[in-house]
């Protein structure tokens, strides 16, 4: 039976360390503060920005919204974030996705400077993740990483099984596997005999977004299982990408869904404002 990883325990524990840390930097005179842009009116986006503005509240951490309408044309978008890169009181800027069609997501994340970049999304931060620089990391993967140093679990020499490709969750996170010297393979849609694969992995990151998709019969045993996945069904309930029931039985350690990877986010995210901040 599979031992659960609790992340709702070390995002409380990061979160705390962060507070002091703001507390610190405001003796010094500086106010750490994120900008959040939400563009038109997604209502899950609204539940992540409310969830990221507590957070900020919760650590010290000035939370600035900026919520555009749909309508809003690309150039306003880019001015606005422009505006943000030039203001010396703004650590940290976050454009909320998804996006309105009309406008180009890819130009308006290399708009942002990418000292402010504290989701890690823009180019110049990718890049220097694939080069092993330091930079601001993807908070979801970053999160990963230090749930698997919290609990021990060796990554050096492993076989890791990513299955999915999205530039926010599986890209990333390849590349931090891949710089703790994980051998990383990295599944999608289009991966043939997918099941096979994953049945190889030490270490499985699910970020698919289908419900229950990796299956028992697919996990090797003693395999350590981190599910990114996140599904509403229609009941309301929350599950993850992972059968969780199946799951636990093989694996020797399992991400829970909720209070698994999801607080991780959170808690990375409000730390790299912190290191904006002090950056700054
Ligand atoms: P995405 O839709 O951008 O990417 C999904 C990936 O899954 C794609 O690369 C696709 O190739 C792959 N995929 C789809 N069908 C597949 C199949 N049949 N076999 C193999 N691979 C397949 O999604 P995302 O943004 O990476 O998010 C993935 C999931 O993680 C979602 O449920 C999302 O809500 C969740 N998520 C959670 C957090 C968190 O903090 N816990 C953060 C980000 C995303």
């Amino acid at each position: 039976m599979a031992k659960i990883i609790d992340g709702k325990a070390l995002a409380q524990k990061i979160r705390e360390n962060v507070k002091k840390e703001v507390d610190n930097l405001k003796l010094q005179g500086i106010n750490p503060k994120l900008s959040v842009i939400m563009v038109g009116n997604d209502s899950a986006s609204a539940v992540y920005v409310r969830n990221k503005s507590n957070a900020c509240k919760n650590t010290g951490i000035e939370f600035e919204e900026y919520f555009l309408p749909e309508e809003t044309k690309e150039e306003e978008l880019i001015e606005l974030i422009e505006k943000l890169n030039k203001d010396d009181s703004v650590h940290g800027i976050l454009l909320q996705s998804p996006v309105p069609k009309h406008i180009n997501i890819d130009r308006a994340f290399d708009t942002i400077s990418y000292k402010k970049d504290v989701d890690g999304f823009n180019a110049v931060n990718v890049g220097k993740l694939c080069l092993g620089k330091d930079c601001f990391i993807s908070c979801t993967p970053y999160g990963i990483i230090k749930l698997l140093e919290e609990y021990n679990i060796e990554i050096s020499g492993k076989r890791a099984v990513v299955i999915g490709r999205s530039n926010i969750v599986g890209k990333p996170m390849l590349q931090c596997l891949l710089a703790k010297d994980a051998t990383v393979t990295v599944c999608h849609s289009k991966t043939k005999n997918l099941a096979d694969v994953v049945k190889e992995a030490d270490i499985i990151v699910a970020a698919i977004g289908k419900p229950n998709f990796i299956t028992g019969d697919m996990i090797k045993e003693g395999a350590v299982v981190i599910d990114v996945g996140i599904n509403r069904m229609e009941d309301g309930k929350l599950i993850g990408d992972v059968n969780f029931e199946e799951a636990k039985e093989k694996a020797s350690y399992i991400t829970p869904v909720p209070g698994g990877v999801g607080p991780m986010t959170i808690a990375m995210l409000v730390e790299n404002v912190v290191k904006s901040a002090k950056n700054s």
